[in-house]
């Protein structure tokens, strides 16, 4: 009834048309953040607004049943806005939900969890438990990566691309960084300045310096450097360990009391013309070649190539929600799928008589094996290789593995394999434990499930990314005839 009346109010989409100033409230919030409003029934998405606003807007595209807007003013502010502590919030793009109060970003994503499970998945009765909110939604993220250039009048920067392009908008202060960032950029950048070491110009391949990374453990205060350079040495470099060795950074803005302390300088070489960061050659400069860092009881080892999960706090609270959920009493076979570095898995082993960990990408195999080995792990076992390949071929081989008590699943973005969920339903596990970043696909994935067999029985949303769109979610299927 509602499209048809839709319909009949849109006279083929010229409500109205690019450049268009207009005046309009924001009723909703889209799936990336963006404000949603309709003009005489046809939808606007506006970046930067929320529910609640009355903005002047300017359209800028229009599509036969959508179109886009710019936001020029705010008229009246939402209850829910708040002003952005980053001055270029709007230019970056890396949080979408600065101007929006931190309860009202959690309520939304909340809600993303619980409507795609309703629309998508066809759930009518959803055991929601309340959303893991951060303590701190800033200063969060442990690794961050700076692009070096130069501005117009060829001073050496730092800072961030800005949105789709790859111009350098000048800043060391990122909101949702570690606060070291910031004495280590400076320090780096006053090294190049003084020893005139150059900044890599990326259309014509040229200059040394291509971006600065840091990793920081924030539960361990170690931190490490990694400068990615287009050649083979840095001049000087033992002026630059020095000085960096000498920065003293007490973390309060965190709430950590910590000494962070930097333990790790080394270079990555990348002379290839490519976009892609990262080389494969690293050489210490000072120190080790990685840091170390927590997660709950779990030690990980970090190098300046291998993922790990950028918000460790919370990955610790999603964990144990996951762990809760498992419910282990220390007899039972759990198949992580999707294990990346094995932290889940570790986190399971620590009260499972056996985790076997599958993973597509063969380095994160090796940390993850390197992880169990560091913990003193023996009732782990990894496999590489794609899981919908891996779990089916076990299924059939392994005639006494064929059990599994507990099945985890942490996919990225684009969901499960339907092969794969047909073998874990094969496998008859007693619970699934699906740890998603991607509610859409969760909602498909746990439809799947629930058709075979399976009952919905928890779920919990939690914030990994403060300021930005995502949610993470964590929920519990349980065999229906037990
Ligand atoms: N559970 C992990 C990471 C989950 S992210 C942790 O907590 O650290 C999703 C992981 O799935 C990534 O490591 C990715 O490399 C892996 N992956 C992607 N496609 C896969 C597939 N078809 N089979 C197995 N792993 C896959």
């Amino acid at each position: 009834m509602a499209g048809k009346k839709k319909n009949q109010i849109l006279p083929e989409g010229n409500v109205c048309k690019k450049n268009d100033i207009l005046i309009m409230e924001i009723t909703d919030m889209g799936a990336q953040g963006e404000g949603i409003g309709r003009v005489e029934g046809y939808t606007l998405f506006v970046k930067d607004a929320i529910p609640g606003d009355v903005a002047r807007v300017c359209v800028m595209k229009t599509k036969k049943r959508f179109g886009y807007a710019r936001l020029l003013e705010i008229l009246t502010p939402s209850n829910d806005r708040v002003e952005p502590c980053c001055p270029v919030a709007r230019q970056c793009g890396g949080c979408q939900l600065q101007h929006c109060s931190y309860q009202r970003q959690l309520l939304w994503k909340q809600e993303k969890v619980r409507n795609c499970l309703s629309r998508i998945g066809g759930f009518t009765e959803i055991p929601m438990e309340p959303i893991i909110g951060m303590d701190n939604p800033y200063h969060y993220r442990n690794k961050a990566q700076f692009p070096v250039g130069t501005d117009s009048s060829g001073r050496i920067i730092a800072g961030f691309y800005a949105s789709r392009t790859h111009n350098i908008i000048e800043h060391t202060d990122c909101a949702i960084q570690h606060p070291c960032n910031r004495k280590i950029l400076d320090t780096v950048l006053e090294f190049m300045r003084g020893y005139r070491i150059s900044a890599y110009d990326e259309e014509k391949h040229t200059g040394l310096v291509r971006h600065i990374l840091t990793r920081v453990g924030v539960v361990t205060g170690e931190v490490m450097v990694c400068l990615v350079i287009n050649g083979e040495s840095l001049p000087f470099s033992n002026v630059l360990a020095e000085r960096l060795m000498k920065l003293s950074m007490q973390n309060t803005e965190s709430g950590e009391n910590v000494e962070f302390r930097i333990k790790s300088i080394v270079l990555n070489k990348n002379t290839d013309r490519t976009n892609v960061i990262l080389g494969s050659k690293v050489t210490v400069l000072y120190g080790q070649e990685y840091i170390d860092d927590w997660i709950g009881d779990i030690r990980y080892r970090i190098s300046p190539l291998s993922f790990f999960q950028v918000n460790p706090r919370q990955t610790k609270r999603l964990y144990e929600t996951a762990l809760e959920y498992a419910d282990l009493h220390g007899g039972e076979i759990v198949w992580d799928l999707y294990c990346g570095i094995g932290t889940i898995s570790l986190f399971l082993a620590q009260k499972a008589a056996k985790v076997f960990g599958v993973e597509i990408v063969p380095q994160a195999v090796e940390d993850a094996k390197r992880n169990a080995a560091l913990n003193h792990f023996d009732n782990v076992e990894f496999f590489a290789g794609a899981a919908e390949e891996i779990v089916p071929q076990q299924y059939e081989m392994r005639i006494e593995n064929r059990r599994a008590d507990v099945v985890t699943l942490d996919p990225p973005r684009k969901g499960c394999d339907e092969k794969l969920l047909q073998t874990v339903v094969q496998m008859e596990p007693e619970k699934i434990v699906y740890i998603s970043c991607n509610p859409a696909t969760l909602a498909r994935d746990l439809r799947y499930l629930c058709d075979r067999g399976y009952g919905l029985k928890r779920v919990r949303a939690c914030d990994m990314f403060g300021q930005s769109y995502h949610v993470e979610s964590v929920t519990l299927l349980q065999r229906k005839d037990i």
